[in-house]
């Protein structure tokens, strides 16, 4: 059997998204977060399409290297920085924007002998505690930087939120107001907001924002699907029916027998599982999309297919198409059926789905 799983990359709602965050953030420059292998939608296809963005980030060198050769003069942001002096040669002289966030990463500045230069990211903690200056050392850091003559002029400065996915969290007011207080003095081009931060909290978009997943047509909001904000989903994953069986009332199907015929019914097989990223551990009634009309997963997830209840009076055939998530079922709630987040759901579709870019 050929490959069944395919997941569509609408670059055509990549663009729109885009659009959606210069609508939002109209002062600021767009850094597009395209980490993770686009958050699992294909690094270079993403950063092919996204023309209007002002600049990119990633969290691995390999990734920005790809990066830069496809855009020779865009800024390219290295989320991790470096590690060695050796890193820090092959950055410089491809100007790959590193974030510095540790004191070893200036010893290496420091040290350094090279004559290449870029901008740098001081990345300041100012309260998710994982990577970042501490607000203590962050004058210190700041000064250090700035008496490296190469650097001079070059430094920016960033921060990143903990809690901005909840609304109504207290803790993001906090971190703009510490932001605000601890580069006051720094005449620096500054950055703190990604997706969820952007579109709720205006007063952190500055001179740069940091959108992820909202390209990608995600709400950053948890448990929040009502309103979308004009985002189009950009993958749809889907597959095709390989089978249609009956099932007699009692009958248990799948693995485990975890789920009961209640009546005779009609079972649809579908070539998709765990083994092509979906979710293995979904709750009971997780939907999918046949014909645009909702239907029900039923028994265990294996790793190369499900079962789908078919309503008595199905027109449907093997061979139609299923839809898991995307165009017309938010990979949002797929998410809260699955009991994580849709970052997640995306970054796991595995190699061997099949991606086909349109609306290119
Ligand atoms: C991943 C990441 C982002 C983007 O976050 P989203 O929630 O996907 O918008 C922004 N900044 C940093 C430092 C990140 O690691």
């Amino acid at each position: 059997m050929s490959r069944a799983a395919i997941a569509t990359i609408d670059l055509g709602a990549l663009k729109h998204n885009l659009s959606i965050v210069r609508k939002n953030a109209p002062y600021s420059k767009i850094l597009a977060v395209i980490k993770a292998n686009a958050y699992g939608h294909g690094l270079e296809t993403m950063a092919r399409a996204l023309t209007e963005a002002d600049g990119f980030a990633v969290a691995h060198f390999e990734e920005a290297i790809a990066i830069r050769e496809i855009y020779k003069d865009k800024p390219v942001v290295l989320l991790q920085g470096f590690a060695d002096e050796i890193e820090l040669a092959l950055l410089l002289s491809l100007s790959i924007e590193p974030v510095i966030h540790s004191f070893y990463q200036i010893d290496i500045l420091e040290k350094s002998e090279l004559t290449d230069t870029t901008s740098v990211w001081l990345k300041v903690d100012t309260g998710m505690n994982r990577l970042g200056f501490a607000h203590a050392d962050m004058l210190t850091a700041w000064q250090r930087l700035n008496a490296i003559e190469s650097l001079k002029d070059r430094v920016k400065i960033m921060s990143h939120f903990a809690n901005a996915d909840d609304k109504n969290h207290p803790g993001t007011d906090d971190q703009i107001s510490l932001f605000q207080i601890l580069t006051k003095e720094c005449n620096a081009e500054k950055s703190l907001a990604n997706s969820s931060g952007l579109l709720h909290w205006p007063e952190s978009q500055l001179d740069w924002v940091r959108p992820g997943i909202m390209l990608y047509g995600v709400s950053p909001f948890k448990n929040e699907l009502e309103d979308n904000f004009d985002l189009m989903p950009v993958m749809t994953l889907k597959s095709r029916i390989i089978a249609i069986n009956q099932i007699e009332k009692d009958e248990a199907i799948g693995y485990g027998h975890i789920w009961k015929a209640k009546k005779n019914t009609s079972i649809a097989v579908v070539g998709i599982g765990y083994g092509d990223g979906y979710p293995r551990h979904i709750k009971e009634n997780t939907p999918v999309l046949i014909n645009n009309t909702r239907y029900q997963i039923v028994g265990r997830v294996s790793m190369d297919m499900i079962c789908v209840e078919l309503n008595d009076d199905y027109k449907i055939n093997v061979g139609d198409e299923v839809v898991l998530w995307g165009e017309g079922l938010p990979v949002e709630e797929i998410a809260i059926q699955a009991g994580t987040i849709a970052y997640e759901l995306l970054c796991h579709v595995t190699a061997r789905v099949k991606f086909e870019a349109i609306n290119g």
